[in-house]
């Protein structure tokens, strides 16, 4: 894209995001290389001018969302002048498809193409373009040049892509190898936004505990010792970790810093070692838990989160019910929990399905009603205590209340006299429910 001159009115871009932080972060970017060019945002898809889907192929029902945001948007695009781009997952699996399917789209671009965004807009505004090659080199953003809404916590990408294969994950197939970020890079980000007064930073990657700097291989926990002693950030959170590559050293780092927060997303997928195999996770059930007992013994107070999908090929009763057991093991503070869709590409695509889909769908909502009441126990354990928050900003429920995350993620709404967004402040609970706590601001 041209920087419009100075009488041209700038171009009015509208960006929606589907899927995981990995996606918000590119969608910051791709939407701070625009605004560089002069591009500003727009309130609405009918008053811009270019509309950004950045899509998420992870599962059949992110996809389906994709194709029914794209049915309302085809009136608005008939407008002269709109354009529409579909960028991220769905645009690299399908490519050219996707225009034939819908043709009323004019760029797909893919995961490891957004850098060229702005010059394929510049000079192709007019054709139709599809840019979904691979590099296995890291290509670095320029970080003062990061669109970020939030001033309190940031996303610093580490790492993309996956070796691992999961046999019912696409993410190798769209987001490509591991690619790791230069150290010195990821720590020039974090002081940059230690220098703009950011309180919190997520380390983001598809598997970030595999990190390795191409410059030294220094790994994940010195990564972690050396974002921990960078002043000025106070709350050091990452996330994905797989169970396979998250070892103790990490976690006596995590132990050792004071930065990094004893909270730990770990999906587990399923309790049952041998739906485990057959989703290719290289890890059993008891070696999970093995790693989950070693955590809480080093950090008692430690918070848990995981991924659950239900009805795989092959899950029988059984292996279901050893997967509402281990919840009631663990006890996690939230999980995000999803019916099997077969994904294409993937080796579980050419399993036959086992588990109708009712009774994936009856299985699912059991496993989530039975979340919610260990969820609700968990949280009434904090029920009189003082807990710290970052505070993120207001309610989105309850604009009468601040809004904010203590130290294990958990969601903290809570009355204060004072505004007190983008600071840390001391709470006690005095009600909950299952996902959130409610408090007040003590003196
Ligand atoms: S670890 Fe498995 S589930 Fe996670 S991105 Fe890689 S292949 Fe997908």
């Amino acid at each position: 894209m041209e920087k419009r001159s100075e009488n041209k009115e700038p171009l009015k871009i509208y960006i929606h995001t589907f899927g995981c932080q990995m996606n918000e972060n590119d969608s910051e970017r791709i939407a701070g290389a625009l605004i560089d060019q002069g591009a500003e945002f727009s309130p609405s898809p009918e008053e811009s001018d270019l509309i950004i889907i950045n899509t998420c192929a992870v599962r059949e029902k992110s996809e389906e969302k994709l194709y029914s945001l794209l049915g309302r948007l085809e009136s608005i695009k008939k407008r002269k002048g709109l354009k529409i781009a579909v960028v991220g997952c769905v645009a690299q699996l399908y490519r050219s498809r996707l225009i034939e399917k819908k043709p009323f789209i004019d760029f797909v671009i893919g995961p490891d193409n957004y850098r060229e965004m702005k010059h394929i807009i510049a000079d192709h505004f007019k054709e139709k373009i599809i840019a979904t090659s691979w590099s296995q080199e890291w290509h670095e953003v320029s970080h003062p040049q990061i669109f970020r809404e939030s001033h309190i916590s940031a996303y610093v990408t580490i790492m993309e892509g996956c070796n691992n294969f999961c046999s019912y994950c696409i993410v190798p197939f769209t987001r490509g190898r591991e690619k790791y970020r230069p150290m010195e890079n990821i720590i020039g980000e974090v002081k940059y936004l230690a220098g703009k007064g950011y309180k919190e930073t997520q380390l983001l990657g598809q598997n970030v505990n595999s990190y390795k700097d191409p410059e030294t291989g220094m790994g994940f926990s010195g990564l972690l010792r050396k974002v921990n002693s960078i002043d000025g950030i106070e709350w050091i959170r990452f996330v994905t970790s797989h169970p396979k590559n998250f070892t103790i050293d990490i976690a006596k780092v995590m132990k050792e810093s004071r930065k990094a927060c004893h909270q730990l997303h770990l999906p587990v997928q399923s309790g049952s070692s041998s739906v485990l195999k057959a989703m290719n996770r290289e890890y059993t059930r008891e070696e999970y838990l093995e790693k989950i007992s070693i955590l809480r013994d080093l950090m008692p107070d430690i918070s848990l989160s995981t991924d659950i999908i239900v009805g795989f090929p092959g899950e029988t009763g059984k292996d279901y019910q050893e997967t509402l057991s281990l919840l009631e093991k663990v006890r996690f503070s939230n999980i995000f929990s999803f019916r099997y869709s077969p994904r294409p590409l993937t080796a579980a695509s050419l399993k036959k399905e086992t588990v109708p889909f009712d009774q994936k769908k009856k299985r699912l909502i059991e496993l989530q009603n039975y979340q919610k009441k260990l969820q609700l126990e968990l949280n009434k354990s904090f029920l009189g205590r003082v807990i710290k928050v970052l505070c993120l900003g207001k309610s989105k429920k309850d604009p009468s209340l601040y809004s904010g995350r203590n130290e294990g993620y958990q969601v903290v709404n809570f009355k204060s006299e004072d505004n007190v967004i983008g600071h840390f402040v001391d709470v006690r609970i005095d009600s909950c429910g299952p996902y959130s706590l409610i408090g007040e601001v003590t003196q």
